[in-house]
């Protein structure tokens, strides 16, 4: 990919906007960006692009899109968008972010490939991702992070050779990229731009309604998901969550069968796979070229500090796929002994009155919140709501109506939720978060747990996910 003096326009100015106009003006692109928003409300992100970038704000041009020699599209912009179709028909390449980082890194190394590893789903994916990395890191390998995870890959790129000139020739030389591989959390968003993007282990964690917002249907989203393993070959590794029907689907049309495919593991909490399961509270391993004793636990569960039934799958994941990229069992099982977790990720906040107070806020979906409801085994009350991302609320009928003691609902969706499950147990409309917390207090006792997890976005009432959780945890740190 020659991208010296090259015309590209970069759509969308968010992290990978930036990380995109950032790295391909290094290279010596000729790159201008373009979003829909104004220069005020983007200041922020105008601020970090390098002066040689050209800023088309406040609107897509169309002939910006036509005279361009590549498109790099963001993951927030939709491939639909009408210039973008246009630039397609007539021709003009148009790739995502994360195909960018890819070509770069995958042509600058001269002596070959350096392995990706990435993994995707519709939850779990941040806290896999972190918790790979630090196995890797432990084990003695250095890693490149990024992707969907909140650093863009391009610019953990540029950080990685600023000084050093990219060769991407493939003379041999290559660029000297310090790295033995790169961990990256990949969105279905980012995968819908790929191109050749071909990650050494991959792994799909679980395929629930989420998105339906921009997706047609549950299966359209399931076959966005698939492509991580689109480009493999037999040379590399696939790992698939042995429990969930959506992936079982996806595997059936897209992998059985397949001459040249990936090599497929499991990892399962119900049944003895070919990879890596859940068993009578231990973790056994079952892997090719892996020297685990198929009977002897490879952990225990309990031994494993991240908690919660969906803990464990993220667990067995990440484990599964350091020990194919070679990383040493011990370093895994330290690691899976240690490793804290995410904040916001059912956080424990504090103990009041023997209440104890759990932040949720990145369970923005409803399958986020039936696995977070799961992992206790107290009586929860639940603070949901906020943005709706076109959920199915029912779904969590069965869950609320065993373990939801009462339901404080907040925010945009709060009418539909009460309308969806409202009538299985106490539920009550808060006028906002601090108001919700009380609501919880009143209705808390001894024993139970306070869970903020909202099964929906957050933008109706804060800056982010993370906002939501910080405000959270400052209400219940003030409560006396
Ligand atoms: P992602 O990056 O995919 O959004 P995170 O690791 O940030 O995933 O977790 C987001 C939320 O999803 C958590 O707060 C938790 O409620 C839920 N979650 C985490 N792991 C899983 C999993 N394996 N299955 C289902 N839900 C999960």
């Amino acid at each position: 990919m020659e991208l010296k003096g090259r015309k590209v326009t970069v759509v969308g100015l968010a992290r990978s906007g930036v990380g995109a106009a950032n790295l391909l003006a290094d290279m010596g692109a000729d790159v201008t960006v373009t979003d829909r928003q104004s220069e005020a409300r983007l200041s922020e992100m105008v601020s970090r692009l390098v002066p040689s970038v050209r800023r088309v704000l406040g609107g897509h041009p169309k002939d910006l899109f036509m005279s361009a020699e590549m498109i790099v599209v963001s993951p927030g912009v939709p491939l639909e968008i009408e210039q973008i179709a246009s630039a397609r028909a007539a021709g003009i390449p148009v790739i995502g972010e994360l195909e960018l980082a890819y070509q770069i890194m995958d042509k600058a190394r001269g002596g070959g490939r350096i392995p990706f590893l990435a993994i995707t789903g519709s939850n779990g994916k941040s806290t896999t991702t972190t918790l790979l990395d630090y196995m890797l890191k432990k084990g003695g390998f250095k890693t490149l992070i990024g992707g969907n995870i909140g650093n863009a890959l391009t610019e953990e790129i540029l950080k990685t050779v600023r000084g050093e000139t990219l060769n991407l020739r493939g003379n041999g030389k290559g660029c000297n990229f310090p790295q033995d591989c790169v961990v990256v959390e990949v969105s279905s968003f980012q995968l819908d731009s790929i191109e050749r993007f071909r990650p050494h282990i991959a792994a799909i964690l679980n395929i629930t309604p989420d998105h339906l917002d921009r997706y047609h249907s549950l299966a359209d989203y399931g076959s966005s998901k698939a492509r991580i393993f689109e480009n493999q070959t037999e040379e590399d590794y696939i790992v698939l969550n042995a429990d969930d029907p959506e992936i079982e689907k996806v595997e059936n049309q897209r992998l059985k069968g397949k001459v040249g495919g990936p090599n497929v593991l499991y990892f399962s909490r119900s049944r003895k796979v070919k990879g890596i399961y859940f068993r009578d509270g231990n973790i056994y391993c079952d892997m090719p070229r892996i020297s685990c004793l198929p009977e002897h636990p490879f952990i225990s569960a309990a031994d494993i500090k991240i908690k919660g039934v969906h803990n464990l799958e993220n667990a067995m994941a990440a484990s599964a796929m350091a020990l194919l990229a070679g990383c040493p069992q011990g370093a895994v099982i330290e690691s899976l002994r240690e490793f804290a977790g995410l904040e916001h990720r059912l956080e424990f906040v504090r103990e009041l009155d023997g209440v104890r107070y759990v932040n949720d806020s990145k369970g923005t979906n409803v399958g986020a919140v039936m696995k977070s409801i799961e992992s206790f085994d107290e009586p929860v009350v639940l603070i949901a709501g906020g943005r709706d991302k076109a959920g199915d609320f029912s779904e969590l009928s069965e869950l609320v109506a065993r373990k939801v003691k009462a339901l404080v609902l907040i925010g945009e969706a709060a009418g539909k939720i009460k309308d969806a499950i409202g009538n299985l147990t106490d539920t009550v409309m808060a006028e906002d978060l601090k108001d919700a917390v009380t609501l919880c207090r009143s209705k808390a006792v001894n024993g139970d747990v306070v869970l903020l997890s909202p099964a929906c976005a957050s933008f109706d009432m804060f800056l982010d996910f993370e906002d939501r959780g910080r405000q959270f945890k400052k209400i219940v740190e003030e409560l006396s």
